[in-house]
C-alpha cells in the first residue's frame, strides 16, 4: 500500500461516504470519498491525488525508506538545529503554596547564586552563541519573578553576547502570574521577553484552594487581572491543572477570561493537564490520587471535554503533531539553580537523572534516559509513532522509579484521536490538542 504507514483514517460523520485521512507525521488532514480511497488503495490515484497526498505526507513511494527515515528523524532534527533552548531554575522560592506543587519536597529560599549565573552566561555564550545558535532562556522556578535582578542580569549579558555574535536572544517565563503586571512586562520586553506561561486552575473556588498565596489568600483575582492587563503586550500560554473530580468546572476560567475582555485570538493555545505526583516520588508514596498512567478512561473523557469546551468559546488548542521528547533533543537543556543539568524539568527531584554540571559539561545519558527506546519493530510500525515516540519518560519514573520502557499511548490514541481529528475539522481555526503526558 503506497499510503504512508504513519496515518490513520476514520469515517467522516459530516460527509457520509467519505473518510478523513490524518497524517501523524505532518499533522495534515484530508477528506476522501470511499470510492476514490478504494482506487488509491488499489494503487491507482490520479496524478493530482498523488501530488496532494505526497504534499500532505500521506503518500510514500517506498514504505521501507519512509520507515528508515522515521528511525533516523531525531538524528536529522539534531543535526539541523540552529536554536538552543534552556530552561533555567532561577530560584526554588515561591510566593504561592500550592498543595500539589510538583517541587513541594524541595522548594524553599534557594536562589541561583551570582557565580552560577555568571557561569551560565559564559557556557551559553561559548557553546551556543559561539557556534552561531540563537538562544532562548525559559526562566523557571519556584517563581522566577521572585529573582528579578538575577533574571535581568542574565538576559542583559546574553542579549549583548548574541548581538556581538550575530545571533538572537529571547526569553520566556514559566510563572504563576501573580507578579506579571503590565509595568513589569514593559520593563522585560526590551530584554527579549516573548512569552509567558501562566496557570489558572478552573473556577475561583478550585484555583484558590489549589493555588493560594503563602498567606492562605486566594490568587485567582490577582492573576486574572494581570492576564487581562498584559495579554495584548506579550504572548500568553494559559493552562490549568485538573483532577478527575474537578475538570468539569474548568471552562469557568474561560468564561471569566471572556467576560473580563480577553481576546482569545491574542492567546497561544490553552493547555489543560492533569495534576501529577511530586517530582522525585514513585508509586510507593502516597500520591494523593494523582495520575500515574496516560490512558485512564476519565483522563480521555477530560481531555476531550476540555478541548471541546475550549474550542466552543473561540480559544485555540494545540494541534496533534510530531512530538519528539526534549530528552532526545540536543538543543534542549534544564539548568538547575545550583548549576546541575537535566534533560527535563520534571526530573529535578531525581538527582540520579542529572546529566552533568555547568562547570564540567554534559555526560553520556543515553543509558540512564533510554534514548532510542522507541526504536523497536512495534513502534516503528505503529501509525502513532510521530505523535508518541515511546511516550513520556516521567510516567515510568513515577510508577516504577526507573525509565525502564516505553509509556505506550496506544490506548489513548485508539480511544481519543478520531474525536480529536473530528473536533479539529469542525473548529478549523483551532484544531486539536496533544494528548496529556
Ligand atoms: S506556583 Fe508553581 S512553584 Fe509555586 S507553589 Fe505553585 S506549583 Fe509550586
Ligand atoms: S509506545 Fe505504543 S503508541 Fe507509542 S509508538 Fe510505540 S506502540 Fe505506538
Amino acid at each position: 500500500m503506497p499510503l504512508s504507514r504513519y496515518h490513520v483514517r476514520y469515517p467522516d460523520p459530516d460527509c457520509p461516504g467519505s473518510r478523513l485521512l490524518f497524517s501523524t507525521k505532518k499533522g495534515s488532514v484530508v477528506r476522501i470519498s470511499d470510492r476514490r480511497l478504494a482506487a488509491i488503495l488499489d494503487g491507482n490515484p490520479t496524478v493530482s491525488e498523488r501530488a496532494t497526498l505526497t504534499r500532505l505526507e500521506l503518500w510514500t513511494d517506498d514504505p521501507a525508506v519512509e520507515r528508515a527515515g522515521m528511525a533516523d528523524i531525531v538524528a536529522r532534527t539534531n543535526a539541523r538545529s540552529r536554536r538552543f533552548v534552556a530552561t533555567v531554575v532561577l530560584t526554588l522560592d515561591c510566593n504561592l503554596d500550592c498543595p500539589y506543587c510538583f517541587e513541594g519536597d524541595f522548594r524553599g529560599n534557594f536562589p541561583m547564586e551570582a557565580d552560577t549565573a555568571r557561569l551560565l552566561v559564559e557556557v551559553v555564550t561559548r557553546d551556543q552563541i559561539g557556534r552561531g545558535r540563537d538562544v532562548e532562556i525559559r526562566f523557571y522556578g519556584g517563581e522566577p519573578l521572585m529573582a528579578l535582578p538575577r533574571l535581568k542580569a542574565i538576559s542583559r549579558s546574553l542579549q549583548q553576547a548574541a548581538e556581538s555574535g550575530g545571533t538572537t536572544y529571547s526569553m520566556s517565563l514559566v510563572t504563576n502570574g501573580t507578579l506579571l503586571t503590565r509595568p513589569l512586562v514593559e520593563e522585560l520586553l526590551p530584554l527579549g521577553l516573548e512569552s509567558a506561561q501562566v496557570t489558572l486552575d478552573g473556577s475561583p473556588e478550585i484555583h484558590d484552594r489549589q493555588r493560594p498565596f503563602a498567606s492562605g489568600r486566594g490568587s485567582y483575582g490577582t492573576i486574572l487581572k494581570n492576564v487581562v492587563d498584559v495579554h495584548k503586550s506579550v504572548t500568553l500560554k494559559l493552562g490549568g491543572n485538573f483532577t478527575q473530580d474537578n475538570f468539569r468546572r474548568f471552562p469557568r476560567m474561560l468564561d471569566d477570561l471572556l467576560a473580563a475582555g480577553v481576546d482569545p485570538a491574542r492567546l497561544d493555545p490553552i493547555q489543560f493537564a492533569p495534576i501529577l505526583p511530586r517530582s522525585g516520588r514513585t508509586a510507593g508514596h502516597d500520591a494523593g490520587g494523582c495520575l500515574f498512567t496516560g490512558d485512564e478512561p476519565w483522563l480521555i473523557e477530560a481531555a476531550l471535554y476540555l478541548r471541546e469546551e475550549t474550542l466552543a468559546r473561540g480559544f485555540a488548542v494545540d494541534r496533534p503533531g510530531m512530538g519528539i521528547c526534549m530528552v532526545e533533543l540536543e538543543d534542549r537543556l534544564v539548568v538547575n539553580r545550583d548549576g546541575t543539568l537535566y534533560k527535563c524539568p520534571a526530573f529535578l527531584g531525581w538527582p540520579e537523572l542529572s546529566v552533568g554540571t555547568l562547570a564540567e559539561g554534559i555526560g553520556d545519558y543515553s543509558e540512564s534516559h533510554r534514548l532510542d527506546f522507541w526504536k523497536t519493530e512495534t513502534c516503528l510500525d505503529c501509525a502513532y509513532l510521530p505523535l508518541c515516540f515511546g511516550g513520556c519518560r516521567l510516567l515510568p519514573m513515577l510508577r516504577r522509579g526507573a525509565i525502564d520502557g516505553v509509556d505506550c499511548r496506544k490506548p489513548f490514541f485508539d480511544a481519543a484521536l478520531e474525536k480529536i481529528i473530528l473536533q479539529g475539522v469542525r473548529h478549523p481555526r483551532a484544531p486539536a490538542i496533544r494528548p496529556p503526558s
